[in-house]
């Protein structure tokens, strides 16, 4: 059997841990009995669904110190950002079982137009599959919904960090783990018993899976990547603190972030100030070494071809005029992991590959502008629109701006986590994906409406219809 052995990218000698690779009969194996499983679950209460899910919701909790630990060896993320996820992952499970009931109890209407039950009925089994960048939130936005609605899941994590998820899902009713790369991935999403496809990731496999699920007719949700800009008008005012979370809203996950600010356009009148204050801002806050030194805020990135793809990014912008300002301060030895300087990179024109691309990694472009009224078509060039974000002295100047914003999210004043709200939906516009999670609209993704229907003509002292007539 092939096994997967996952390094910790901050000391690649080191093994974290290994997964068995689930080969296809796995893989049928699992979604069968997940397809045993959910028909048992969905015939029970919601109320009993969501007390099963608060008790895992506990036990993960109290494992949330030492799946920290494991979630920092394999992923290079900082410990403490480690921990919040997870505890963010269980804020969010518990916000799931405190509104579940409510969004999804059936709407019933029995008046003179007849009795109408519109029930939220579970899809059956759902397959997920999931990236290494925030493995354990990103799976827990899709369980903690399809789990509350009735469905069974089977989950593939990344192989690049398949261990504390796994950790996590197993706490968890009705889910099954199956590991391994593209193969496992397209074993689950084209599998006859899926009726429900669940995916974050990059364009390349996402388009790919939304063409499995499709010829499958399974119905799918995509949650791709990003190019975020973050726009600063000319009246912006910013506090240190501002500046330090804007660095972090770039760097924070080595800049591994789907909705990480990654393009910054600024007046070309405060580019100097903007320049001191944001380098001032990484000198305080932005510390590199590994992840789990107490005070170091950024890790290596996932792997050796995401640090040479990065690094040849810079590379490539040095060769066509740009500068490159090196931020932030590293401790310890670096030597032994996949770490890369963090960068500002300035001089560069709109259609640099580091300006036009996802670069997801530590190096961030910083453009000018003259006039607003060039803001809204060089922010919307291009083919993605998962978040953005307007800075301004002026809230209502701000939202003004964001109208005119191709982006499934646009925060104002902050960006990247700090800026999402559990109860907005998130999600793309453009090639950044369909369908979305978080919010009411999080949960109705994994329901499909079914329709139960006395029309009062028929019942018992209606009217009737003739045989071929419109409803009234
Ligand atoms: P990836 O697309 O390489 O892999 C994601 C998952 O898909 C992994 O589990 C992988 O094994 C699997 N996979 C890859 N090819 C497949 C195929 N052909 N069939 C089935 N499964 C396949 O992405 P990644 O490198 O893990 O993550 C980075 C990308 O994810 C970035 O583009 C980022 O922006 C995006 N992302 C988006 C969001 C969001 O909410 N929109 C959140 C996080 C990350």
């Amino acid at each position: 059997m092939d096994v997967i052995r996952r390094e910790n990218p901050a000391r690649v000698a080191e093994v974290v841990g290994r997964v068995p690779v689930t080969d296809a009969d796995g893989v049928d194996a699992a979604v069968r009995r997940a397809g045993e499983a959910w028909r048992e679950w969905a015939a029970r209460p919601i109320g009993d669904r969501v007390a099963v899910l608060r008790e895992a919701a506990g036990v993960i909790d109290g494992r949330t110190g030492e799946l920290a630990v494991l979630l920092a060896r394999e992923s290079g993320k900082p410990l403490a950002d480690c921990r919040g996820e997870i505890s963010f992952a269980l804020t969010y499970l518990r916000w799931v079982c405190d509104n579940a009931p409510r969004v999804l109890a059936p709407a019933e209407i029995d008046d003179a137009a007849g009795r109408l039950v519109v029930r939220r009925a579970p899809y059956g089994v759902v397959g997920c599959v999931t990236p290494w960048n925030a493995p354990v939130i990103l799976a827990m936005v899709k369980l903690a919904p399809a789990l509350a609605a009735g469905n069974a899941v089977v989950l593939k994590p990344s192989p690049l960090a398949p261990l504390a998820v796994s950790e996590v899902a197993a706490a968890l009713p009705t889910v099954e783990v199956v590991h391994g790369g593209a193969p496992a991935g397209r074993a689950l999403v084209t599998h006859p018993a899926v009726r429900k496809v669940a995916f974050t990731g990059g364009d390349a496999a996402g388009r790919e899976i939304a063409a499995a699920a499709g010829s499958m007719l399974t119905s799918s949700v995509m949650e791709l990547g990003g190019n975020d800009p973050a726009i600063f008008l000319p009246d912006f005012a910013l506090s240190g603190d501002d500046y330090e979370r804007l660095v972090m809203a770039t760097f924070a996950t080595s800049g591994q972030v789907c909705m990480a600010a990654k393009r910054l356009y600024v007046p070309r009148a405060r580019m100097a100030e903007f320049t001191e204050a944001y380098t001032a801002a990484a000198e305080r806050v932005l510390v590199v070494g590994d992840p789990l030194t107490p005070g170091v805020t950024m890790g290596p990135v996932i792997s050796g071809p995401a640090a040479d793809r990065i690094r040849a990014l810079v590379a490539g912008s040095l060769s066509r005029g740009g500068t490159a300002v090196p931020l932030g301060r590293a401790v310890g030895g670096l030597e032994s992991g996949y770490f890369v300087t963090p960068t500002l990179v300035t001089g560069l024109d709109d259609q640099a590959p580091l300006v036009t691309e996802e670069q997801f990694g530590p190096a961030v472009p910083l453009l000018p502008y003259d006039t607003e009224e060039e803001l809204p078509a060089r922010a919307n060039a291009g083919d993605l629109g998962l978040a953005a974000s307007v800075w301004s002295a002026d809230e209502d100047r701000a939202f003004g701006l964001a109208a005119r914003l191709e982006a499934g999210y646009v925060f104002v004043n902050t960006h990247n986590r700090t800026g999402m709200s559990l109860r907005a939906p998130f999600g793309g516009v453009k090639r950044s994906g369909y369908g979305r999670e978080y919010g009411e609209e999080g949960l109705l993704e994994y329901v499909q409406s079914a329709v139960v229907h006395a029309p009062a003509a028929f019942r018992d002292g209606g009217a009737g219809l003739p045989a071929t007539a419109y409803p009234a």
